[in-house]
């Protein structure tokens, strides 16, 4: 039975469009929510990939403030796919563009992208205050910086409107516009001082989001306590101490029927938890996708990941020695930086047979990577939640983590209280230096050579609930708290 109506807001949601853990998210959180009686609506931009996979539409005239800000006409379509109901805001000169939805085919941002997403926002607002009748929210929930100015819209409308919940999925794209766009966003002066949305100069949307919405939630605990220092909290930790007694930490789980290892079909071999032995066919598989000797008694290491700063792809470079000083071998699939895709393409250049690398976006190498390798590096500098580690969890591969963000708050350390008490699912290192990397990576090459202590850890890590089951129930009760209030 549904009690509850909430209206997501975001820019991404699996399995439309994608480009990080937040598409993820907003794609898996309605179906969670469906079995805590709380039916989700997803407003969404009208990109080509969505307006494409929509059929049987109902076609909605736009409120004018939103043509009026917009600069042009559009519709607001109403849909289904997939299990996901969809509000699709579909105005061709801000969204009808393929690809990226943030960046043009030039790698740079699309320069009215404070335009497209203040246009989302609001309308995310329109909707809360009721324009789709009889849909009407009773909760609005808005992710990152481009749904941000939904709860500074709501805000300034007259009247009563349904509680607002901004969720960080990564504080550091706060979302920063030139300040004069505040006039075209329609934003009032007194949302434009540094109490409001300005920072350091600029707008963040990121920051009016945060600044008034009723909660905040990020993505793990720990990230959660990381980003109120000023070391993690880009700027914005000050705002966020201000508002802590609102702020939660609220991990991620994952899609379990598109991540689960009995049924995968882009897998050489489907395994389970009592079948592990078949891993290595998946691990034969990979040595030959990646050019690695097939050699299946060498610690394979993997990596999937955006190759960014963030993610220690710098840092695991310069712990290569130590992984190949312990007989291992690694397998990239990442995409990103140039000079990071550089650094690992000279370095399996250099390491034929021993480093593979896979440069580009895609599904199915990923699905490969986790079902064949034995580790997964994770070697983030900060990580909200981390979503690789999940799937290697659940796919037996044991992540090799950054004591960081929800990376601490999801692997549990093979150190030897947790290998006595036989809990381990995984290994942490911290700092993150070359150093502290290169240890985890000799560390857990030991640990894969002890085989009943390996075969232990991965049975642990199977079957660890890596499922929306219980973030749900969080998000559910903070709902439900918010609405009571
Ligand atoms: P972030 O959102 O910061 O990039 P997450 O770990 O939260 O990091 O989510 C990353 C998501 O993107 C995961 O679903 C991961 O499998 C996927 N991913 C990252 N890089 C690639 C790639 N090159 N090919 C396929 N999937 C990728």
């Amino acid at each position: 039975m549904t009690d509850l109506r909430v209206l997501s807001v975001a820019s991404e949601a699996y399995p439309l469009i994608k480009t990080g853990g937040l598409a993820d998210v907003a794609g898996a959180l309605p179906l969670a929510l469906a079995h805590e009686g709380i039916e989700m609506g997803t407003l969404l931009p009208g990109y080509p990939e969505v307006i494409g996979a929509m059929d049987k539409t109902v076609a909605l005239a736009l409120p004018e403030s939103v043509t009026r800000m917009a600069g042009g006409h559009g519709r607001l379509l109403l849909g289904a796919v997939g299990g996901l109901w969809l509000l699709v805001l579909d105005i061709p000169h801000l969204y009808g563009r393929p690809g990226n939805p943030y960046l043009a085919p030039d790698g740079t941002d699309w320069p009215d992208n404070g335009l497209r997403f203040g246009v989302l926002s609001r309308m995310a607002a329109e909707i809360a205050m009721g324009c789709v009748a009889p849909w009407v929210p009773d909760l609005v929930h808005a992710h990152d910086w481009q749904a941000g100015l939904t709860p500074a819209y709501m805000a300034m409308a007259p009247g009563r409107h349904p509680p607002s919940i901004i969720t960080i999925h990564n504080l550091a794209f706060a979302g920063k516009m030139p300040l004069t766009l505040g006039e075209t966003l329609g934003l009032p002066d007194w949302m434009l001082g540094l109490d409001g949305a300005e920072f350091y100069g600029d707008l963040s949307l990121l920051k009016a989001g945060l600044r008034y919405a009723d909660a905040i939630t990020t993505v793990s605990p720990s990230y959660a306590a990381e980003i109120l220092t000023p070391e993690w909290g880009m700027g914005l930790d000050g705002l966020l101490r201000a508002r802590s007694h609102v702020l939660h930490g609220i991990l991620n789980g994952i899609d379990i029927q598109a991540w689960n290892p009995s049924s995968d079909r882009l897998l050489a071999a489907a395994y389970d938890a009592g079948h592990v032995a078949a891993r290595a066919t998946n691990k034969a598989s990979l040595q030959a996708m990646m050019a690695l000797e097939l050699n299946p008694q060498a610690p394979l290491f993997g990596l999937v990941s955006r190759l960014s700063w963030q993610k220690g792809v710098d840092v695991l470079m310069q712990a290569l020695p130590a992984l190949l000083e312990c007989g291992g071998q690694l397998a990239v699939l990442g995409n990103g930086d140039a000079e990071l895709v550089a650094a690992i393409r000279t370095a399996a250049a250099e390491h034929p047979g021993r480093i593979g690398c896979f440069i580009g976006y895609n599904e199915a190498v990923a699905h490969a990577v986790q079902g064949g390798c034995d580790a997964l590096l994770v070697p983030s500098r900060f990580e909200p939640c981390g979503l690789t580690q999940l799937y290697a969890l659940r796919y037996g591969a044991i992540p090799v983590v950054a004591r960081v963000g929800g990376l601490a708050d999801t692997v549990i350390d093979a150190n030897v209280m947790a290998l006595n008490a036989g809990v381990a699912t995984g290994v942490q290192f911290a700092p993150v230096t070359p150093t502290a990397l290169a240890a985890a990576i000799t560390r857990t090459a030991t640990l894969y050579n002890d085989k009943p202590v390996w075969a232990r850890m991965q049975a642990n890590a199977m079957s660890t609930d890596v499922s929306w089951r219980g973030p749900a129930r969080e998000y559910a009760r903070l709902y439900r708290s918010l609405v009571a209030a």
